[in-house]
């Protein structure tokens, strides 16, 4: 504030980091921002905040920002700085030159789920109404996909059946595969004062976690169980609800389709399921196992918390679908304090899946294959519509190898750095001819880049973030855009660079059309936002006020379905070769791969990603607090410092990815999700020795 001045304005927008979507009153004068105050009525964070919305914000004003657009032949030829009409031209002619010579479905574009909803809605909207093609994927792929498929095929929709203020109702927390105290803190909060107040706790993680360090009056338990063992452990505490007849008979019978649930309860009551069957599987005791599940069906009130830890496995949609199973049968869904609540990474990675970035669903989770909904988007875009579903991200990398993807537009997203088994991202990039970064940063992507289009921060533009919870909140631009333009407006000047004739004057009018074609963003409007703050979704003339808590009455789909879990060991095995399983996590100061947070001075900056190893797998190998070590894998390897630590179990070793001298995706397999192709970042086989560091 001293060498900047006193504020003359206060702006109210929505923090850009993760997904629990805290309000912020931007205090500026002129075009500096001077503080960033976290806004008593936002709320989702009532007046509090973390230390990454609170001052990471000096990313906007780096050196490293690029301003101006750049374009190159080819990716050995240095970039040249060109006008904006100039970079547009070049794009569109590449664009339009691949789709003469190899068809529509040789172009592709990757939204990110730090934009706003309204340019995801552009950018898919580009890949179908002007390539003409489904190729469309989101970030979202390698996070939360999986929430998308369990949830939808179990209840209906893709989305966490509560709002925040749920947790205050809770009797009992089960978190799974999240660590909320540093990924979400704002949340973690008040998750810990509820355990304060005498909630139970159910942790499932291979590590502890530092809610479980929490002085709290309920039970903890801390399930340690072996990564990738996630379907065992859920479907054993299935197990001892069906066979103890825990389960909630009246819930099942009013709410659940009958024949899903009785052949549901037979499969997981097979004797293979039983926790004596899967404790040394999963290294979790019968006992243990037996106590969570008779703990979260005896709870009045028991809710299911879950992050990335559940779904980036290659059995992360039936892990899922277990959390589903489980919240079923106990009646735990449709009211306060209960609930499943998929802790999502990025601040609006519920509102770029909800917007219809992914290959099979147009905005709403409506099927590409379904006329009914391709119907609409055609009468409002004046175009024909693919019905076949395009290619996920692996799938558009695979195709590039293959010769038949090329070109590729990636907004906000460096998929070099942050998607698995880095090596074949960086073959699928050189395999195209036309790769088009947007972004704030050259980042690693950009490399193999052919144009470079300048992006904006969240403080140079209008819009909307959709949060964790459905809350739909405002994001409203403080300063002019560095570069010109906000993203939402590059997207319209690339679409008209190939004849779309888009005249969106605003982002207020893009969330128009987003309300005019998707019914639960029916109600929403700008000025509604203005005037309440914030709404979550459904929205629309049956839930005019928003919809705090789903499924109250029924189901999305009609019935809840109950679904099998059948345990399938990833292919990720240890070996004499590989004798130890990685997994990976996040610390509070930083962000994903650290593009901004790595920028931002006033953020304490961890100067490294360190692996933590047991203490006795680091006495085997003679590693000590601090020693340089490899860490190799099938795929790669990479060197960094090693803490020793008994915050893992034996076997087991964690890292975090920050930082790009490290880039912990070096080792990481291409495995995935069986459903979804979300990348198995979690479960790594690998081997840890003593090193000379880099
Ligand atoms: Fe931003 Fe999340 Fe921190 Fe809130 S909890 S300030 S949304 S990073």
């Amino acid at each position: 504030v001293e060498a900047i001045g006193t504020p003359e304005r206060s702006v109210v927008t929505t923090c850009a980091y993760c997904g629990v979507g805290c309000s912020f009153e931007a205090q500026m004068r002129g075009e500096e921002l001077v503080r960033m105050v976290p806004w008593k009525d936002g709320k989702a964070n009532r007046g509090h905040s973390c230390v990454k919305g609170r001052f990471a914000y000096g990313y906007a004003k780096h050196q490293d920002r690029i301003l101006k657009p750049m374009i190159r032949e080819a990716t050995t030829e240095p970039w040249r700085e060109v006008s904006w009409e100039e970079a547009l031209a070049f794009t569109a002619g590449r664009i339009e030159a691949i789709r003469a010579a190899h068809g529509k479905d040789a172009l592709g574009v990757i939204t990110s789920s730090r934009c706003t909803n309204e340019e995801t809605f552009l950018v898919q909207k580009l890949a179908r109404a002007v390539f003409g093609t489904n190729n469309t994927d989101t970030c979202a792929r390698v996070c939360h996909s999986p929430t998308g498929y369990g949830l939808k095929q179990t209840f209906g929709t893709s989305a966490g059946t509560q709002d925040f203020d749920s947790v205050e109702e809770t009797d009992l927390a089960l978190v799974i595969g999240a660590n909320p105290t540093d990924g979400h803190p704002v949340f973690a909060s008040r998750l810990r004062k509820r355990l304060r107040q005498g909630a139970g706790l159910i942790v499932i993680d291979p590590r502890r976690i530092d809610l479980l360090e929490t002085a709290h009056r309920g039970e903890a338990r801390h399930l340690a169980l072996r990564p990738g063992t996630n379907v065992a452990v859920l479907t054993a505490m299935a197990h001892v609800i069906v066979t103890e007849k825990l389960y909630d008979a009246a819930f099942i019978a009013e709410r659940c389709e009958q024949d899903a649930w009785e052949d549901y309860a037979e499969f997981v009551s097979a004797p293979d399921y039983a926790p004596e069957a899967v404790a040394e599987l999963t290294g979790v005791s019968a006992q243990a196992l037996r106590e969570a599940a008779r703990a979260y069906a005896a709870a009045p009130n028991a809710s299911i918390y879950y992050g990335l830890g559940v779904t980036e496995h290659s059995q992360g949609s039936t892990t899922v679908i277990a959390i589903a199973n489980l919240a079923m049968m106990t009646g735990n869904i449709g009211r306060p304090g209960v609930g499943v609540n998929p802790l999502r990474g990025q601040n609006n990675v519920q509102g770029s899946c909800d917007m219809g970035s992914f290959p099979h669903e147009l905005p709403g989770y409506r099927h590409v294959s379904d006329p009914a909904a391709r119907a609409v988007f055609e009468a409002a875009w004046g175009v024909t519509l693919d019905p076949e579903p395009g290619l996920r991200i692996p799938n558009m990398l695979d195709a590039a190898v293959g010769g038949r993807f090329k070109a590729l537009y990636v907004q906000g997203e460096d998929i070099l750095q942050s998607d698995p088994d880095t090596r074949h991202v960086a073959a699928g990039l050189a395999a195209m001819d036309c790769v088009i970064v947007h972004d704030l940063f050259l980042n690693e992507t950009a490399n193999y880049a052919h144009v470079f289009l300048p992006g904006s921060t969240f403080l140079e533009k209008d819009g909307t973030f959709t949060n964790a919870e459905r809350r739909i909140n405002r994001v409203r631009r403080v300063m002019r855009p560095r570069a010109g333009y906000a993203d939402w407006e590059v997207t319209q000047m690339l679409a008209n660079a190939l004849g779309a004739g888009w005249a969106y004057t605003h982002p207020e009018e893009i969330m128009a059309e987003i309300a005019a074609t998707t019914p639960g963003f029916a109600g929403v409007s700008y000025a509604m936002l203005d005037e309440r703050g914030s709404v979550q979704w459904p929205c629309n003339a049956a839930a005019p006020e928003g919809s705090p808590i789903m499924h109250i009455d029924g189901f999305v789909r009609g019935r809840g379905r109950f679904i099998r879990t059948a345990y399938v060991a990833t292919e990720e095995r240890t070996g004499p070769r590989f004798p130890l399983l990685l997994t990976t996590g996040r610390i509070l100061s930083q962000y994903n791969v650290g593009a901004q947070t790595r920028r931002t001075e006033n953020v304490l900056w961890h100067g490294e990603d360190r692996l933590e190893i047991h203490p006795h797998d680091a006495e085997t190998r003679g590693i000590k607090e601090g020693d340089w070590v490899r860490l190799a894998s099938r795929a790669g390897e990479t060197s960094l410092r090693a803490t020793v630590t008994d915050r893992v179990a034996p076997g087991v070793v964690y890292t975090t990815f920050h930082h790009p001298d490290t880039q912990a995706n070096v080792v990481t397999t291409d495995n995935s999700d069986w459903a979804t192709n979300c990348p198995e970042y979690k479960v790594t086989a690998v081997q840890v020795g003593l090193s000379n560091g880099p």
